[in-house]
């Protein structure tokens, strides 16, 4: 099946009420036939529902699209997309393990490593991304994983996802790929070579603004070394929010196809103003990584960041003085988000940090939504 079809048709099993929609599985426990059915299921002898912190149908349905979109084996559906990060950390690493990060990564994802990787003694080093030939260097004998995010947030890098993998290959290293920018409908890093694929289901697999949710896609084998701290820990996806998620997959074709067009159509246009220095959009052919892109994904996605010639009072300017967009930490809505991620999601790191990320004071990150790019493109003063 094809994608828009995978992600309509992808279904558990129905229940006794042949009901078309699925459900909301709102039940926190499941009942046994009798003790035999009980110990069988906490044995593993059996599969079956026990609880909802370890399966719920509902999840389960959000979980196997996901899965299919990736063109993985399998996926753990969790809470938030940070939880899915830390859950992937917490299982695969261990003390004396090290890891690699690309240092264009999430805000959250830092504080990962400085506030609980460093104090379990796993070792990390960041790379610059763009720069391949400085990652042989970086390698350990002990390094476990790369972790990658492309397009990255906010600046839009483009990393090859397939020399990225030939690297991980060659040095035994698992490579883990937030995907979040791009979505399985644009790019899918397993079937390039990426171990894990990673997701905050918050931004555009949601794609309204409502509900938190993440996945992690991978293996049968990954996943079920990831399986247990889920299960144990528990960063479960709610019911509900997996159901609002599933729902939200079955249109994730056709809004990414107008979240590309509307995007395209305000890079291009910022693209021809005076008073913008630069326009980061990955489908522009003025981008350094614009080669690689169009390699590796459909369409260039929702998100832009520009720098405007006046730094950073030009941009303060220009958020104030719009009419329609939201001031909002949030991406990947039908509504189109203005933010300054120096002052925002970026505002824990060094300015040092900062800089390294590739994040200037004057630069604006732009979620493009699903309004009438006329009226978008009206909305950005840029003077
Ligand atoms: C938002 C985001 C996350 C974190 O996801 P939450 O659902 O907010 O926990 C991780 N990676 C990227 C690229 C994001 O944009």
């Amino acid at each position: 099946m094809k994608f828009e079809t995978k992600a309509i048709r992808t279904q558990t099993d129905r229940s006794q009420h042949h009901e078309h929609s699925t459900p909301i599985f709102a039940t926190s426990s499941f009942v046994f036939d009798d003790a035999e059915h009980m110990r069988a299921l906490f044995a593993n002898e059996e599969t079956g529902n026990i609880y909802s912190r370890f399966t719920n149908p509902s999840v389960r349905e959000f979980e196997l699209k996901m899965a299919a979109l990736e063109e993985g084996e399998n996926c753990i559906a969790t809470s938030t997309g940070m939880a899915a990060i830390f859950a992937t950390f917490a299982s695969l690493l261990k003390s004396g393990d090290h890891l690699l990060m690309s240092r264009a990564v999430f805000g959250s994802t830092f504080k990962i490593n400085d506030d609980y990787l460093a104090k379990w003694g796993i070792e990390y080093d960041y790379l610059n991304p763009l720069d391949m030939h400085q990652w042989e260097s970086l390698v350990k004998p002990t390094t476990r994983l790369l972790y990658l995010e492309t397009p990255s947030n906010p600046g839009l890098d483009i990393i090859d996802l397939k020399a990225a993998s030939d690297f991980c290959r060659q040095h035994d290293i698992l490579l883990v790929v937030d995907n979040c920018f791009a979505t399985p409908y644009l790019q899918r890093p397993l079937t390039v070579g990426a171990d894990i694929s990673i997701h905050s289901a918050t931004k555009y697999i949601d794609g309204q603004g409502r509900v938190m949710g993440g996945a992690i896609i991978a293996s049968n084998e990954i996943i079920e070394q990831i399986y247990p701290f889920m299960k144990n820990a528990g960063p479960s996806l709610s019911p509900f929010n997996a159901w609002v998620l599933s729902k939200s997959l079955e249109t994730l074709a056709i809004r990414m196809d107008r979240h590309c067009e509307n995007a395209r159509k305000v890079a291009q246009w910022l693209e021809s103003r005076p008073e913008v220095s630069v326009v980061k959009y990955p489908f522009l052919p003025s981008n350094a990584g614009y080669e690689t892109a169009i390699k590796q994904m459909k369409a260039g996605g929702g998100m832009i960041s520009f720098e405007l010639k006046g730094g950073l009072q030009a941009g303060v300017k220009m958020i104030d003085s719009r009419q329609m967009m939201s001031l909002s930490a949030n991406l990947g809505d039908t509504r189109t988000i203005i933010t300054h991620p120096a002052s925002s999601t970026h505002s824990k790191l060094t300015p040092e940090q900062r800089h390294a990320a590739g994040i200037s004071d004057g630069l604006i990150r732009l979620s493009v939504g699903l309004e009438h790019v006329t009226d978008i493109i009206d909305d950005l003063h840029l003077s």
